[in-house]
């Protein structure tokens, strides 16, 4: 029973619940039972909240047996939570030392969405320190493995939100892209996962790593769940200086419309600088399947130059670390979390040692380097450069999107290597990171479907599918015809 409950995916299990079939006791039960039998093999999770999810679904069943609405198409169907966003009844640890235990005092604008959802959170997922890294290994709290093998990186820097969707743990999750953090481990991990419009998504609450660029979104293992949560957690928030004041976009309608499986008129652009012989051939090749599968849906493919974009990681790799060094300077050892004193030592001394103590090396690296890029003298040559072709990079999208109406390229030029394969080598690890920087420079949308396993490895390959600004139900009407013409992927 438990084990099936796990299997089902969340709009089938809201159905349920909704029509009083299931409870969303047993459902969230089923799944603290799974972590509890699994989570050992994949540390997924840093913290699990079996009373508070417990009490969040026995409300969902109070009013479902009442005979009350639901409180949302979600209600009842339980939830992993990026350890990223404050929760006031469990810790915000960021995957940092310097955080450890840290409970806010407040909640994010999208845990009181989820909770006024009616959707219970099971527990917060392991990352990458403050969301910076590809493979979850930046983790002050070791690991996360991949569940198709466990030799191998989830993704980063949301691996374990993929990990615990991928192993049945949770049937939606959430996490944060800055740079491909949620698009990355929904690749590696045969999972669905989208990076909204910048702005559309609050982040009043979501512990800033790049705020220019840092943007919360849905995770799940179809494109219609996923669609459901995006539709939850969307909306203008006055808390969020940059949240955009405009309608939720309807991706569940474009959902439903696009498993119908016709792309009749729609305009499908290859990006040529995203399809590289670098890349590994199994994902090519993989990638060059799912354009086929595209054409047989009726849509109109043709290839598009972004010329730009070949600089988009040495631009995103001054912006996010110049935005970090500014951002990671609260943690002062005064207001939050950690405290390195041993009564003797001056406040700057206190600080120094405790930012030693607290922070991983990635993190020290990157604060170093954006540091560097920011200060009198270099800060024209390298953080002004980098926001220029910010804005070229912005302009090849725009001259893309004037011939096609979405873009596609493979999500990772990689399929998932083995824990500590890239971790003495930060460039390789940056590499990854590829495909999916670009759209979050131009603040656009973009979604991550698994196109297949790649021939080489046997291992999960997602498709990314790009959109402009404000128009993310494309990614849902492509996602779901491409997910419904592609079957089920099994090992
Ligand atoms: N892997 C990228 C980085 O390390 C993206 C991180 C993210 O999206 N949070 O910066």
């Amino acid at each position: 029973m438990s084990a099936d409950t796990t299997r089902l995916d969340a709009a089938t299990l809201a159905s349920k619940i909704h029509a009083g079939e299931l409870s969303s006791v047993e459902v969230t039960q089923a799944h603290l039972d799974r972590i509890a039998e699994v989570d050992g093999e994949y540390n997924a999770f840093l913290h699990v909240a079996s009373e508070q999810a417990l009490a969040a679904a026995a409300e969902v069943d109070r009013a479902v047996a009442a005979g009350e609405k639901p409180a949302s198409a979600l209600a009842g169907v339980p939830l992993a939570l990026k350890d990223v966003f404050t929760t006031t009844d469990m810790p915000t640890t960021c995957g940092s030392k310097i955080l450890e235990g840290w409970v806010s005092p407040y909640d994010a604008t999208l845990t009181v969405k989820l909770r006024e959802a009616g959707i219970p959170i099971l527990g917060k997922t392991n990352m990458d320190e403050f969301a910076m890294g590809s493979s979850t290994e930046n983790s002050a709290y070791g690991p996360t493995r991949n569940p198709w093998d466990t030799s191998r990186i989830p993704g980063g820097s949301g691996g374990g939100s993929a990990a615990a969707l991928a192993s049945y743990q949770a049937p939606l999750a959430i996490g944060t892209d800055t740079g491909g953090s949620i698009r990355q481990p929904a690749a590696v991990t045969a999972t669905v996962g989208t990076k909204p419009t910048y702005g559309t998504v609050s982040r009043y609450g979501l512990v800033a790593c790049a705020s220019s660029l840092d943007q919360g979104g849905p995770c799940g293992r179809t494109v219609l769940d996923t669609a459901l949560l995006h539709e939850v957690i969307a909306g203008h928030d006055p808390r969020d200086s940059t949240s955009v004041n405009a309608a939720v976009r309807p991706v569940v309608e474009a959902a439903r419309q696009g498993a119908a499986g016709d792309l009749t008129g729609l305009k499908v652009g290859v990006v040529k600088e995203l399809h590289s012989d670098s890349y590994q051939p199994g994902v090519l090749s993989s990638f060059d399947a799912a354009v086929e599968t595209l054409t047989k849906l009726g849509a109109e493919v043709v290839e598009v130059s972004c010329p730009h974009f070949e600089y988009a990681l040495a631009s995103y790799y001054l912006i996010l670390p110049s935005e970090v060094s500014s951002n990671l300077a609260r943690f002062d050892a005064m207001r939050y979390g950690m405290r390195v004193d041993d009564g003797t030592m001056s406040a700057e001394q206190v600080m120094a040692a405790t930012r030693a103590a607290g922070f991983g090396k990635e993190v020290k690296r990157r604060i170093m380097i954006g540091t560097y890029a920011l200060s009198s003298g270099y800060y024209e040559a390298y953080y002004g450069q980098a926001l220029k072709v910010r804005s070229l990079i912005a302009q090849d999208f725009d001259k893309a999107y004037e011939q096609v109406d979405v873009l596609v390229s493979p999500t990772s030029p990689f399929t998932p290597w083995k824990l500590g394969e890239k971790v003495d080598d930060p460039l390789a690890m940056y590499l990854s990171d590829l495909c999916t920087l670009p759209t979050n420079l131009a603040g656009h949308c973009a979604m991550s479907v698994p196109s297949g396993l790649s021939a080489d490895d046997g291992l999960p390959v997602g498709l990314q599918i790009m959109a402009p600004a404000l128009a993310d139900e494309r990614l849902y009407r492509v996602g779901a015809a491409f997910e419904a013409a592609r079957g089920p992927i099994v090992a």
